[in-house]
């Protein structure tokens, strides 16, 4: 199957990285073996491949690919780790979803909407009346229990079929998911009634929204490139280019602030609402959006790659001193000291070869482990992405007195470095506590 980009078939890419499971569960870090993120040279959409198709019946047995099952590492905690999903990230979430539509869309005028990817929670919506279907049969079964158990369904969207067509369709963070996002629009187009609403919500580094980890932050490429589940990566341009190619045309956008349940404002994400044209001839894509789309995501990838090196430099500097003992992977430490020299700690230990010490390289001075001194001015940096709080746990156990700061992050990826994209991510330290 020819690698083709899902919003303007080119078939003229540059390899990113391979993908890798859940960042949201490090423990479940692992790479996928065949599936790599490639970027379009024309439109500089990032793209999985190849793009994992969904089996056209629902089983039991295809959770594998599941959303949901990749949140839980063992099928008996699922239930409970949807639950909890659902009450605390969709929710809240739809709860913004439901005022974008009071502020933008007439109940009256259109009323009988279709979610797709979605365990149910708009069925409580008021005024608006909505159908959903999502593949995972765990979600679904949890969504009837909790809302309008009739109009909730276990499909997928190839298989989904409707005598009457809908005044309105929602993908609420769920396109991105779609490993073929042209052809669920074209299924899209034929379940709308003429003059049908579309409306996308995407939370991502692409779309402009904080869609990261509680701190809102971009530190890895593991927070823009999310992972298996993620297998398109829109941004406002390259969205508007592929639904106007079929017969949509964008009405308005907003990107919306959620809200958590305890009220504290949350990540943010972008809403397109877009209407079906009734003529195709009548809204033609406008090739413009496909440079428009080349250029933000160039602008968007120069300014990551200007944060993460900004945030190292200022981690170094930080901890650039002689009351600092950094200790973990040779690699990183080297990576590094390339960085910025290291010139001032007191000593660095590599965690897996200790006999470097006594020895200098490029610059950085390795010395013992064991001589670090337990002292309350000590100060322990831990650097390694993969096994810093193992490091840690085994430190601590002599060093009661030390301070230690850790990554912010834990990545799959144990380098720094990226091909064809520069750093892959930044070093913040957060102490421990
Ligand atoms: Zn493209």
């Amino acid at each position: 199957m020819c690698a083709t980009c899902p919003v303007c078939e080119s078939t003229n890419h540059y390899y990113l990285r391979r993908v890798f499971v859940s960042p949201d569960v490090p423990e479940a870090f692992h790479l996928l073996d065949r599936s790599f993120f490639l970027a379009c040279r024309r439109c500089g959409t990032v793209f999985m491949y190849p793009p994992r198709v969904e089996a056209p019946q629902v089983s039991q047995d295809q959770t594998s690919s599941s959303y949901y099952r990749q949140m839980a590492a063992e099928r008996d905690v699922a239930e409970e780790v949807v639950k909890a999903h659902v009450h605390h990230i969709q929710e809240p979430k739809y709860k913004t979803c439901l005022k974008f539509l009071q502020a933008h869309v007439d109940p009256a005028a259109h009323t009988r909407w279709l979610d797709i990817g979605s365990s149910g929670v708009p069925t409580a919506f008021p005024d608006f009346q909505f159908t959903t279907i999502e593949t995972d049969p765990v979600a679904v079964r949890i969504g009837q229990n909790l809302y309008k158990k009739e109009r909730i369904f276990c499909s997928t969207y190839e298989d989904f079929q409707s005598a009457q067509p809908f005044d309105g369709v929602l993908f609420h963070h769920s396109l991105y998911c779609m490993a073929n996002p042209a052809a669920m629009l074209r299924k899209t187009f034929e379940l709308l009634r003429p003059h049908g609403l579309l409306l996308v919500a995407i939370s991502d580094f692409f779309m402009e929204t904080t869609s990261t980890q509680d701190d809102g932050q971009f530190l890895r490429i593991e927070d823009v490139l999310r992972g298996d589940v993620m297998r398109v990566y829109f941004n406002r341009h390259s969205l508007e280019y592929l639904c106007n190619r079929l017969g949509f045309r964008l009405l308005r956008q907003d990107v919306m602030q959620h809200v958590r349940s305890n009220g504290e404002p949350w990540v943010s994400s972008r809403y397109m609402l877009f209407t079906r044209v009734e003529n195709h001839a009548d809204i033609q894509p406008d090739p413009d959006g496909l440079s428009a789309s080349m250029r933000l995501c160039t602008s968007l990838t120069a300014r990551l790659q200007n944060d993460l090196e900004r945030i190292t430099s200022e981690s170094l500097a930080a901890f650039n001193r002689p009351d600092c003992y950094w200790v973990g992977d040779r690699e990183l430490l080297f990576e590094l000291s390339r960085f910025s020299p290291l010139d001032r700690i007191t000593w660095a230990v590599d965690w897996d070869l200790p006999e470097l010490s006594g020895t200098e390289i490029q610059g950085l001075h390795f010395g013992p482990m064991a001589e670090i001194p337990d002292e309350p001015d000590t100060v322990v940096i831990v650097a390694s992405f993969l096994r810093a709080q193992q490091i840690e746990a085994v430190l601590r156990a002599r060093l009661k007195q030390a301070t230690f700061w850790l990554p912010t992050r834990r990545s799959a990826l144990p380098g720094m470095r990226l091909a064809n994209w520069g750093l892959s991510k930044a070093l913040k330290f957060q102490q421990a506590p």
